[in-house]
């Protein structure tokens, strides 16, 4: 497995994938972990978790040089997060014991009840390479608190950071085999759901691996959580604060160099406010600044890997050919290269794949609207359900938007983020099952009754 710097092809480290066998004896270690690690106190766990945000904290910048050198960002996001993910370990060291304390029933009949939470076992997490940490670390800070142990099966464009994260557990105190990073392909994925160690499996990525992930975890009844695409609309009615709007906008496209899926990616916008935000929107994207992954005044460098940018660009080229108009010209990208300009386009119609397909780059697709209903309709005229951005200072159609948006999140007047705080996931074809709060740390627990006769 190569970790390659997709700005200019060098290759920075090979690693050996790991055999059927060594993968097999990885799950047994993990087990045999899980029997020890669920023993131990919520306090004792979440003492550790505290010294992993610490670990994260101070090596911030050698992390932020991994996340930046391997996967493309500009190193000014990837100390974000790595700060992130010293969060999201801090916050769960705080709440966890809370969140999983016993919960008491009363019954009519004068008896108790009560609820409690066993954790499961060993969970696999299959992730992708865009927040190469951030991902890992919104999985693994509640479900190791929760007393679960995690394999990891890293994107494999990404396996200096696999390796960095697993070691970052060790540093921080960790016992032998409650976290491990596994360097395999996705075709090994399979194997490990169907072994009868591992009781569940979370993935982060496409909607082709979900449906693959889903299928086979079906086949042995294993529960599955999916974070998959999105396409989230930012929608902005005409009493919106533009200017602001507008520059967040820009910011929600441009973020990870366009490559999330809370991006926002289908702009929709009231007509009477429409030329106005447009320029705005144009000459804040314009502004932005190219440059290498570790130039400090840079604001993007390139896309993850070669054929990302050939398929993004592949997805352009098809909508222009139906008719979509160009406000922002980008570039046709090289044949092996990860360049990308950012782009604009307009007058889109549902047979183009800019309509239905999710844009996993820096092209902003832009709709003009009459009105709240047209805005709605075409918000949800979508396969994808994951966040909404909503832009108006009336209450009114702010709480009517939020109610009648199909998706996972709606943020008024915010760019959508992922917050430890706030429960994280989609609907649709972006997936189903939460990560993150209080919710998150529940969705790979026996939730176990207890009656008190
Ligand atoms: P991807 O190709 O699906 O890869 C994600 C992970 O799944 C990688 O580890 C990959 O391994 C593995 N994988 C791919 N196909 C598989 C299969 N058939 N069986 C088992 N594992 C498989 O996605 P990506 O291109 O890396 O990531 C971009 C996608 O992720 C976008 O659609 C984006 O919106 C989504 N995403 C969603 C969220 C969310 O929270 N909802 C967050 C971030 C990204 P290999 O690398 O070895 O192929």
């Amino acid at each position: 497995m190569k970790s390659i710097n997709p700005y200019n092809g060098e290759i920075l480290q090979e690693f050996n994938e790991h055999s059927e066998q060594e993968t097999q004896q990885i799950i047994e270690d993990s087990h045999q972990a899980f029997l020890q690690w669920r023993g131990i106190t919520i306090k004792d766990r979440s003492k550790l978790m505290s010294q992993v945000a610490e670990v994260l904290r101070n090596n911030k910048e050698k992390y932020a040089r991994i996340i930046s050198l391997e996967m493309g960002k500009v190193i000014k996001e990837s100390r974000a997060e790595v700060e992130k993910c010293a969060w999201v370990c801090d916050y769960y060291a705080e709440n966890a014991e809370g969140f999983l304390k016993d919960e008491p029933i009363k019954l009519p009949e004068g008896k108790k009840a009560k609820v409690i939470y066993n954790p499961l076992g060993v969970i696999l997490a299959v992730m992708p390479w865009n927040f190469p940490f951030w991902q890992v670390f919104r999985f693994a800070a509640p479900n190791l608190l929760a007393g679960n142990t995690g394999l990891l099966k890293h994107a494999s464009n990404v396996p200096k950071c696999a390796m960095a994260i697993e070691d970052i557990f060790i540093k921080a105190g960790f016992p032998k085999g409650v976290f491990q990073t596994l360097m395999i392909g996705s075709g090994q994925v399979k194997n490990i759901i169907e072994n009868p160690l591992v009781k569940a499996v979370t993935l982060t990525g496409s909607e082709k691996a979900g449906q693959s992930i889903a299928a086979e975890a079906g086949k042995v009844i294993k529960k599955t959580v999916l974070e998959l695409g999105g396409s989230d609309p930012f929608i902005v009615l005409k009493d919106a604060n533009l200017e602001k709007a507008a520059k967040t906008a820009a910011k929600a496209r441009m973020i990870n160099f366009g490559q999330s899926c809370i991006a926002a990616k289908r702009f929709i916008i009231e007509e009477e406010v429409y030329d106005e935000f447009i320029e705005k929107f144009k000459s804040t994207i314009e502004s932005y600044k190219q440059g290498e992954q570790l130039d400090e005044s840079a604001d993007y460098a390139c896309m993850a890997r070669p054929d990302l940018a050939e398929e993004l660009y592949h997805q352009v080229d098809d909508s222009l050919k139906l008719g979509a108009e160009v406000l922002l010209h980008g570039m046709v990208p090289e044949k092996g290269k990860s360049f990308f300009k950012p782009m604009i386009l307009t007058n889109l119609s549902p047979e183009m794949p800019a309509y239905r397909e999710e844009f996993f780059g820096p092209v902003a697709l832009v709709f003009k609207v009459k009105n709240v209903e047209e805005a709605i309709q075409i918000a949800n005229d979508s396969p994808f359900g994951l966040a909404a951005s909503v832009w108006t200072n009336d209450k009114d159609k702010a709480d009517q938007l939020s109610r009648e948006i199909e998706t996972g999140a709606v943020f008024i007047n915010k760019m959508v983020a992922s917050n430890p705080y706030l429960p994280f996931g989609g609907i649709k074809t972006s997936g189903y099952g939460r990560e993150l709060g209080e919710i998150g740390i529940k969705e790979f627990v026996n939730i176990k009754t207890v009656y008190l006769g």
